[in-house]
């Protein structure tokens, strides 16, 4: 048996995503699948599910059986509901559900789930075989390595297989069937919390499902920089990206970093400012359908993952932009 995991914050990419996969997965090995959705009651969704159903039922049409997980909880004193942290809650939900009993157990490899399956997965004494990109014909799994110039081919040694998706397109077969759907309750109780900081999160277009990115790195100098890629990424209704060096510079928070230990962004359009193409930079961003670089170094390797590439100084070029996008717009 297969198992798919989701939070019902995975958005119908992500969804399509894990479901063609189970749909390979399951043509391959010709077992049924089952999928749980964590459905957490502090987002308030527990009334919404049979929409969520209803407007996905394409997108999860590999499944057999939808299994609505609904956590309940109550927050220890002094914390409010919100405060938790939700990879710990699945981790401990499904340690106590012998998820072992199932062959393969999968998700994207999201924020949380890329933080779950691997605590979850070393626990069970799995496999684990992260950032998955395809299978092939004698059931090995693909994925990207060296800044996808080269492809490795994982054999799990051992059952059961824990894994995270990184990108997967397959056509889902929309079954006439639909899944069996059950709901579980599961409490989480008096969960002691210490609130060390909120950090609100800056509002805009999502990293992840931007059409537009426009990134900076080292070479945008500072936190002055950034404010001119965050005027062109408003302009132009985009989100903004950012390099490791400059997060770790703390020119930007890590949330913005794209790249092999950041996001994994797939835009139409990915504007890379001041940023030189490192192989780690690059694996998070070489599925953009159009690359325009700005650099100063005409070697810089980023010109060779570029459409477009631009030798100037980016503080001259992004202020020229600016006005040509205020007047376009
Ligand atoms: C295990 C590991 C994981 C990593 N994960 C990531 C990751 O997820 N994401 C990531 O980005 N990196 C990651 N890195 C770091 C990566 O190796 C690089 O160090 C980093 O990407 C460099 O960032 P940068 O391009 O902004 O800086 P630099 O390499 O310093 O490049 C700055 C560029 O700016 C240009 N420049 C300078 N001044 C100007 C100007 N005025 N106008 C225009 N251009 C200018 C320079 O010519 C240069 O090309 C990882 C490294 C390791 C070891």
């Amino acid at each position: 048996m297969i198992l798919g995991l989701v939070t019902l914050e995975n958005n119908q990419k992500e969804l399509k995503t894990i479901s063609s996969f189970v749909q390979k997965l399951k043509e391959e090995i010709n077992k049924e699948a089952e999928l749980w959705v964590f459905n957490f009651e502090f987002f308030n969704n527990f009334e919404n599910f049979d929409n969520y159903i209803e407007q996905n039922k394409n997108l999860l049409s590999s499944f057999d059986k939808i299994i609505n997980f609904k956590v309940l909880f109550e927050a220890g004193e002094g914390a409010a509901a919100t405060d938790v942290y939700i990879p710990e809650i699945i981790e401990n939900i499904l340690l106590k559900e012998k998820i072992n009993e199932f062959e393969y157990i999968v998700s994207v490899g999201d924020i949380i789930f890329s933080e779950v399956i691997p605590f979850v997965g070393a626990r069970f004494n799995g496999s684990i075989v992260t950032q998955v990109e395809g299978i092939d014909e004698n059931l090995l799994f693909l994925t990207p390595s060296f800044g996808g110039k080269c492809i490795s081919y994982f054999k799990p040694a051992k059952k059961p297989v824990f894994i995270t998706i990184r990108s997967f397109d397959y056509e889902i077969k929309e079954g006439n069937k639909i899944p069996e759907v059950n709901s579980k309750e599961v409490e989480i109780k008096s969960y002691d919390i210490e609130l060390i900081d909120r950090v609100k999160q800056e509002e805009g277009v999502k990293l992840e499902e931007a059409r537009i990115v426009v990134s900076g790195g080292r070479g945008v100098g500072g936190k002055e920089g950034f404010e001119l890629i965050k005027k062109v990424a408003s302009l132009l209704g985009a989100s903004i990206g950012a390099s490791r060096a400059a997060v770790d510079a703390g020119w930007i928070d890590p949330q913005y970093q794209v790249g092999q230990t950041g996001k994994t962004v797939s835009p139409d359009l990915y504007i890379a400012v001041g940023i030189s193409g490192a192989s780690q930079h690059i694996a998070g961003m070489n599925k953009s359908k159009f690359v325009v670089s700005v650099n100063t170094d005409p070697d810089a390797p980023i010109f060779n993952y570029s459409n477009i590439g631009i030798i100037h100084d980016y503080k001259e070029f992004l202020t020229e932009f600016i006005k040509l996008l205020e007047v376009s717009n």
